[in-house]
């Protein structure tokens, strides 16, 4: 029997029918991308094989200018689209075709909106690009060759997108990778070159490859055309738009690459595009997107930076260019320094990539920090959506902190409810005179933190307090502990010395401050005596005025925030007990203090203490406890 071609059947991953599904059900609004994902791993391929070529040149062998070719078959409904880049192997193949390696593939799907137009784009940034020929085509076949092998290694691919795809193996004269698509009875617009040509212009213009089509032939020469050999035309420009000059590109040529290099669909919220000339020459093109990709969270997540070396590129993903505090920023770098051969484990000690990235960092910052002064109300639309990524510059950047400072925005209770929006130069600019600190609150949450007993005694006093409630900030304030000489002091900490700053009382004579602590000494070492273990200390506090008492943190002890945070991070935070201030004025404490049954007396004691902890958002160790001495006291009420 003659050696027929065997197709064996494999089945895709779950996630990947989940995905095909979508594509074909959903995302025809925006049906087009599926050029600008062929064109881009062809793109790709191109660039893998002329990294690989670096080591072995022999794999440029014979065919060793690359490029993309796209053809349409309006008869037989197809759209080729073909590079001789690397290519695949079986394995490859089945691998990258079959699976989608990336992890977070759950994510992905998971921050699908439901928003066509919107989750069309997603797909693109997620790097699933490949999927979207399903958008137009009910089937794909994909034949490949991996280079280095012979031609007997050639593989084909072919699914109708429904949940299987076959393998089999033939000749495949050369290297390189052909993708056809059967075009859907319904998407007939894409069998037309013109419409072809136009999407590669809009979307693959500075691909540095040329991107060819066929010529097209006027209606008359028809004939002679046909038995002429098909002439080819670059329908891209394959520039590299970073190495243009400045004023001689558009906005619309930076926000197209902008969206070509980020996979993103709206414009860019601002770019830096710079040359840098003296001991290291590097040319950087990077951008600050206007929202956030849905995988910000995710540290482990690839940086956006590529990186270049005179033109051909290198790497994506190279986060040595880039700290992850800024992983949301996109762009490339192209250095004139570096060899071109450089590898990822070179990288990571090279002196030339260290001062590029810092070189990068310092441009990013400078660039915020120019939309900061020159348009606070645009630099606020930046800060909410990247704000608490960018705080993390602040433990992880020592050498940038004072820049990073400038740049952070907070809520206060000067400020405009929950939105952050007081810089701390701001806080500076209006501190009481005498004041000589700058003072915060860390909470939970912005409701927590503005009810706080905490600020009393400084709505009193007029002084502003800066309410940080992200997660984030309790490790911020940790490192920065000084912006312009001012120190930053937090409310529920250690002592207060606000005497200086005046307020609607008269400051009390010293005197009259002795003879006040000594009447409320007793009612503090009797609270402390019944409350024993539970407390560190029991003091008179200066920072109530409508609550009967509040948490304080020893000087060198975590807060009670910083507490619960760590405890949530799965760290065991133990041994540090809370200091009880209370305020002797307030008339429950006065009840204690004239109270004279002692379960009573206790039951008051005990329920301050876990009011206060309440009140600053913590959790009770024992409250069905507390809900007993409530009641108890309720019922005994008259
Ligand atoms: P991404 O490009 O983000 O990795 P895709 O779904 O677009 O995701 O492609 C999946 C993988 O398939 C690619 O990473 C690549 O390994 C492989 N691939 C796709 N097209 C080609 C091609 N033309 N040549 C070689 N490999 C390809
Ligand atoms: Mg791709």
């Amino acid at each position: 029997m003659a050696a027929e071609a065997v197709k064996e059947k494999h089945g895709f991953q779950t996630e990947v029918k989940r995905l095909l599904d979508l594509m074909v059900h959903s995302l025809y609004s925006n049906a087009e991308i599926f050029l600008r994902e062929l064109v881009s791993n062809a793109s790709d391929a191109a660039d893998k094989l002329r990294f690989e070529a670096l080591a072995d040149e022999s794999l440029l062998a014979g065919d060793a200018d690359l490029a993309i070719d796209i053809e349409v078959d309006r008869d037989a409904r197809t759209i080729t689209v073909r590079d001789n880049g690397v290519g695949m192997s079986e394995q490859e193949v089945k691998d990258n075709l079959g699976t989608i390696a990336r992890s977070g593939t759950r994510e992905f799907l998971d921050a699908l909106s439901g928003d066509k137009a919107r989750d069309a784009q997603l797909i693109g940034q997620f790097g699933v690009g490949f999927y979207s020929s399903f958008i137009v085509a009910d089937r794909v076949t994909v034949t490949t060759r991996r280079a280095g092998l012979g031609a007997d290694a050639g593989v084909r691919w072919e699914s109708t997108g429904d949940g299987e795809y076959t393998i089999e193996h033939l000749e495949v004269p050369r290297r390189g990778t052909e993708v056809v698509l059967h075009v859907r009875e319904d998407a007939d617009e894409f069998l037309d070159a013109y419409r072809l040509r136009a999407v590669v212009r809009k979307y693959s213009d500075h691909i540095l490859l040329p991107i060819r089509m066929r010529k097209e032939t006027p209606p008359g020469d028809a004939e002679k055309a046909a038995d002429a050999e098909p002439e080819w035309e670059r329908v891209n420009a394959a520039t590299a738009l970073w190495a243009r000059p400045r004023n001689e590109i558009t906005d619309d040529e930076y926000e197209t690459f902008y969206k070509h290099v980020s996979h993103d669909f709206e414009a860019p919220f601002a770019r830096v595009h710079s040359r840098v000339e003296g001991n290291l020459e590097y040319t950087l093109l990077l951008y600050v997107p206007t929202r956030p990709p849905f995988d910000l969270w995710d540290r482990t997540v690839r940086r956006g930076v590529k990186l270049y070396v005179r033109r051909v590129f290198i790497m994506d993903d190279a986060e040595q260019l880039m700290p992850a505090y800024l992983r949301f920023v996109r762009g490339i770098v192209d250095s004139a320094d570096l060899p071109l051969n450089i590898s990822r484990e070179i990288l990571q000690h090279n002196r030339h990539i260290d001062s590029m990235r810092a070189g990068c960092v310092k441009r990013v910052l400078d660039l915020l920090a120019g939309i900061a002064s020159d348009e606070p109300d645009r630099y606020v639309t930046f800060w909410d959506q990247f704000g608490r990524v960018l705080k993390e510059g602040v433990f992880e950047d020592a050498r940038n902190r004072d820049a990073i400072a400038k740049l952070l925005r907070f809520a206060s209770t000067k400020g405009d409810g929950s939105a952050q929006r007081v810089s701390l130069a701001d806080y500076v600019g209006r501190m009481k005179e005498g004041q000589e600190k700058i003072y915060y609150l860390t909470a939970d949450s912005y409701a927590t933190a503005a009810s706080s007993p905490h600020l009393e005694v400084f709505r009193k006093k007029d002084v502003e307090v800066l309410l940080l409630v992200d997660e984030v900030d309790e490790w911020v304030v940790h490192h920065l502990t000084e912006f312009e000489g001012k120190h930053l002091q937090s409310v529920a900490r250690g002592k207060l010395d606000l005497d200086d700053l005046g307020g609607d009382d008269e400051k009390p004579s010293a005197e009259e401050r002795k003879a006040e602590e000594a009447r409320h000494q007793s009612t503090v070492e009797a609270i402390k005596a019944l409350l024993g273990e539970r407390v560190k200390d029991v003091r008179a506090s200066d920072r109530l005025t409508d609550s009967p008492a509040c948490l304080v943190a020893d000087e060198h002890d975590p807060g009670g925030h910083l507490q619960r945070l760590l405890e949530a991070s799965g760290q065991k935070v133990e041994g540090f007990r809370p200091i009880l201030e209370v305020n002797a004025d307030h008339p429950l404490v006065a009840r204690l203090d004239a109270e004279s049954d002692a379960s009573r007396r206790e039951d008051l004691a005990s329920i301050l203490l876990d009011q206060a902890t309440l009140s600053e958002g913590g959790r009770l160790d024992d409250p069905a406890d507390f809900v007993r001495r409530v009641n108890r006291l309720l019922v005994a009420a008259p």
